[in-house]
């Protein structure tokens, strides 16, 4: 499957747009600071007018953010694009990567937190929820689109900070290349294969309304102790 981002997708009409982008330059050049300065352990305000403590020292803001839970109807609402990059976009993109290491996550989505903006982070490492998973670096992926994906597909355990105590048996392609913005408001794009691409899957779904659970064979839905002591035995991909 083949498609264009830029011709259709979401943000083919934001940058390259004299006006759009006179209305929203990037705030942020790498290396920038444009977040608020705290001392660790004080409270104020971010961007988004929410109570925080600098946790992490006097330059460090990121706080956790409180995920939804199945059930929560902003869960399954169709994220609308990023328009405007300004700081509390950058704010958010500290957040979420902060609140996924936090909860053992190796992504989250912007519509998870609440925020129903076309975001998501892919963060895959070791850890105790996937200790197999490979190391990146954690990526901001802003409006992104998936731009072509392989005829293989394959089925893997899936959890989700959104759905505790469960996991998922989910088929996804096995490669993908997704086309996104970054967080400087740069064009990227990248070829992720096996986890790293069933990671991407599952976060953009998030922008689409859906969670794992909505993709799995219901008797494909199983707690975390189940997975835990059967997990040798359900490892075994299958393909459909
Ligand atoms: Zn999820």
């Amino acid at each position: 499957m083949q498609g264009d981002c830029r011709r259709g997708g979401f943000g083919s009409d934001l940058l390259g747009n004299p006006e759009w982008e006179a209305q929203n330059p990037p705030c942020l050049s790498p290396g920038d600071r444009c977040w608020g300065v705290g001392v660790l352990g004080s409270e104020g305000r971010s961007t988004l007018g929410e109570m925080i403590v600098f946790l992490g020292g006097p330059d460090f803001v990121s706080q956790l953010r409180s995920v939804l839970q199945v059930g929560d109807a902003r869960l399954k609402q169709v994220a609308r694009p990023v328009t405007v990059w300004n700081q509390a976009l950058q704010t958010l993109i500290d957040d979420l990567i902060f609140t996924a290491e936090k909860t053992n996550g190796v992504g989250i989505a912007a519509p998870q937190v609440g925020v129903p903006q076309r975001l998501v982070i892919v963060a895959s490492r070791p850890n105790l929820r996937y200790p197999q998973a490979p190391t990146m670096e954690p990526t901001a992926l802003i409006n992104p689109c998936l731009l072509a994906h392989s005829e293989a597909v394959v089925a893997g355990w899936e959890g989700c900070l959104s759905v505790p105590n469960h996991r998922g048996n989910v088929v996804r392609y096995r490669e993908i290349e997704v086309e996104y913005l970054d967080r400087h408001g740069d064009w990227q794009r990248r070829v992720w294969v096996d986890f790293v691409a069933r990671i991407f899957q599952h976060e953009y779904d998030h922008l689409e309304g859906y969670l794992f659970v909505d993709r799995a064979d219901p008797a494909d839905v199983i707690t975390e102790a189940e997975y835990s002591v059967s997990n040798a035995q359900l490892t075994v991909p299958r393909a459909s």
